[in-house]
């Protein structure tokens, strides 16, 4: 979610980070409601047409953020604003990979379950994410996957969001730990979802995806610096093995020219 427009500067994306990001101040985590493996989540089944492929679940650890009716209302109504319907429900159709910016995990619980105005766009709900890998590689998530999550403009309405607790994408990725629950957790959704390894992109890669759609002009050209195309472009390869291991989907990025 973190680092901000694509002309930042160093500078300025520092300044971004600690005013604007996904997990910018700090608090101690909620207690975990539960311990589990994904297969529950699996049980209700995806919302694709296609039939799923059984990827086996990573170990998941459930800390459901607070999302209660007022802000599925929320939710709908920023729907209905960038997307024009009111809808909080999601059908994933995208997995979107972020780094929060922070080393701190407790600090990303406390921004994504405060459900206060973003500190960058200053609208409501407030920001979330689905999943936040923390680096010792264990898999947090914060909201079902049926619901609507603020992590990418223009692609709220059908994107699935995976944070990654670190300072930049080269420190996630050089984290083996990290790297190996996230592609496994990707991999999952992709195999629950029918999604291919196009369908993961990384949230600087947003505006060229065929999915994005925003309908105030202002945002048309929003994205963030977090993990950028070089980046995703490995990160990709590293899901093809496990792609041809599951027999998933393994068809590229279908890219849309970018008008920004
Ligand atoms: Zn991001």
């Amino acid at each position: 979610m973190m680092l901000t427009t694509r002309t930042a500067t160093a500078g300025a994306i520092a300044m971004l980070v600690l005013v604007a990001g996904c997990a910018s101040t700090s608090a101690a985590p909620p207690p975990a409601t539960q311990s589990t493996d994904a297969r529950v989540e699996s049980v209700t089944g995806p919302a694709s047409d296609s039939a799923p492929v059984v990827v086996p679940p990573p170990r998941i650890v459930k800390r459901y953020v607070q999302y209660g009716k007022q802000r599925k209302r929320q939710m709908a109504e920023y729907s209905y604003r960038h997307y024009g319907k009111r809808e909080w429900r999601l059908t994933p159709k995208v997995i979107v990979e972020h780094y929060t910016a922070t080393n701190s995990l407790s600090s990303v619980f406390s921004t994504f379950s405060s459900n206060a105005r973003d500190p960058e766009l200053h609208e409501l709900p407030g920001t979330c994410t689905h999943f936040v890998i923390d680096r010792n590689g264990t898999i947090y998530q914060l909201v079902p996957l049926t619901v609507r999550c603020r992590h990418t403009v223009g692609l709220n309405h059908s994107a699935i969001g995976i944070e990654h607790v670190g300072m930049s994408d080269s420190a996630v990725m050089s984290n083996r730990r990290q790297v190996k629950a996230s592609l496994h957790l990707t991999a999952w959704l992709m195999g629950t979802y029918s999604l291919a390894i196009g369908d993961v992109i990384g949230h600087n890669e947003n505006l060229r995806s065929p999915l994005h759609y925003e309908r105030n002009r202002a945002w048309r050209c929003q994205t963030h610096g977090d993990f950028r195309p070089a980046t995703m472009n490995r990160y990709r390869k590293l899901v093809k093995p496990l792609a041809k291991k599951w027999s998933l989907k393994a068809t590229p990025p279908k890219w849309r020219r970018s008008r920004c």
